[in-house]
């Protein structure tokens, strides 16, 4: 008997655990592995905002994909994913190219809502494109230059309050534009409102109740005006990738592929979607964000490993039992804010302190080590942190 195909496709957050125990998976399964990224790194959204801020390096901030697939016997596509089919059982890559599985387990993220419509921005997903703004800050250096961003959530703020806080980034104008009543809306009153004076004060203008319409060469389009810039962050959130939809998956409203709580698919027990573009049964309201993504991890990899030895038995994936994903009753939030503190949040919780960046730091690294090799992950932030905030 042929050995089963097991393609996974993103490389994100979630589907790293699958992607570094494929050695053993293979071997227990009889099994082949693919990975289909359109990027060679996966950039951890832990540390990318103070990459931003001048904190990080761009190598302490990305995991390389490639050593890992080596290490593990991964065969490593760089190649974007745009159509699922079915019925022949391939994923179709934007060059035409088709990759063959028995059983795929996505891991692509989300894409920013109204995306279409600001070709001209920097969009924050997939993550990787905010490399383009790293090179605009290191361009623009003491210039005047102004930056605008869309989206005034928790990653469009974070993201301001690490660029406003670089000292090498005097004239460089920054508004952020949130369609609400204050930025991060979604987390407890005090973190907005102490977001918002804090880069007010920092020169930032923020505008509330603004909702761009779209970005081009000229600027943001806003109702009735253009806000020149001369460079766009797109954070305007999520939805999922077409691509579920397209294949006649079950989505939501918003995009997201409906899975069941062992994060298999509902239509079809082949196909396993992880992270921010998974819609779980009954927990439909869970936050897009990187804490859930880590935690399907085990889960993603225990389970695409059970549909891998259901199909050797000869059974339907689609029926066997699964481990259930179980969220954190509250998933906790650390935000850092250009300064040498961080927030902690925690439903309506939010504290704010120094001791609490240090968490952060030692939390992210932590991770990070884990799938990169030790050398770059954050050992000279100290050293970094002092000089480039004096
Ligand atoms: C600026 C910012 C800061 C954030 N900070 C935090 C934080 O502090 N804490 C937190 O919990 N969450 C945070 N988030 C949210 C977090 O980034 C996401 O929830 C998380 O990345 C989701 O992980 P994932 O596994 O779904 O996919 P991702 O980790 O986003 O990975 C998806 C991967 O798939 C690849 N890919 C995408 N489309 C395709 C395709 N068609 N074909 C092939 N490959 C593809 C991408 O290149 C990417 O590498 C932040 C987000 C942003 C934008």
């Amino acid at each position: 008997m042929s050995p089963l195909r097991l393609l996974i496709v993103g490389g994100g957050h979630a589907s790293l655990p699958l992607l570094g125990h494929a050695r053993r998976l293979a071997e227990a399964e009889g099994a082949t592995v693919t990975l289909v990224s359109d990027r060679s790194e996966l950039w951890y959204s832990g540390m990318t905002p103070e990459w931003l801020g001048g904190v990080y390096t761009q190598t302490d901030v990305t995991i390389p994909l490639a050593p890992i697939c080596e290490r593990e016997g991964v065969r490593f596509v760089q190649a974007r994913a745009v159509g699922l089919d079915r019925d022949a059982r391939e994923v179709v890559l934007a060059d035409g190219r088709r990759e063959p599985y028995d059983v795929v387990a996505f891991d692509i993220g989300a894409v920013n809502p109204g995306r279409a419509d600001a070709e001209a921005a920097v969009w924050t997903k997939p993550l990787w494109r905010i490399e383009a703004l790293g090179r605009f800050l290191d361009e623009a250096g003491g210039a005047r230059r102004h930056l605008v961003i869309v989206g005034g959530g928790a990653a469009g703020t974070e993201t301001a309050l690490n660029v406003t806080a670089r000292p090498d980034l005097h004239r460089l104008s920054v508004t952020v534009l949130e369609p609400g009543q204050r930025l991060c809306p979604e987390l407890p009153t005090r973190v907005g409102a102490w977001a918002a004076e804090t880069l007010r004060r920092r020169g930032a203008t923020v505008r509330l109740g603004t909702r761009a319409e779209g970005a081009d060469a000229g600027g943001v389009h806003l109702p009735g005006e253009v806000l020149p810039a001369d460079a766009v962050l797109w954070a305007t959130g999520s939805v999922g990738p077409p691509l579920f939809g397209d294949a006649g998956l079950s989505v939501t409203e918003r995009g997201l592929a409906r899975v069941d709580v062992g994060l298999r698919s509902v239509d079809d027990g082949r196909v396993f979607v992880a992270g921010d573009s998974a819609s779980v049964a009954g927990r439909e309201a869970l936050p897009r964000i990187g804490v859930h993504a880590v935690k399907q991890g085990p889960v993603l990899r225990e389970n695409v490993a059970q549909a891998l030895r259901a199909l050797g038995a000869g059974q339907d994936p689609a029926r066997i039992p699964l481990r259930p994903f179980r969220p954190y009753p509250v998933a906790p939030l650390l935000l850092s804010t250009g300064e040498p503190s961080a927030w902690w949040i925690a439903g309506p919780v939010a504290l704010k302190s120094r001791l609490l960046l240090r968490l952060k730091h030692a939390v992210d690294r932590r991770w990070i080590e884990r799938y990169r090799s030790a050398d770059t992950a954050g050992s000279r932030w100290d050293a970094r942190h002092a000089a480039a905030r004096g």
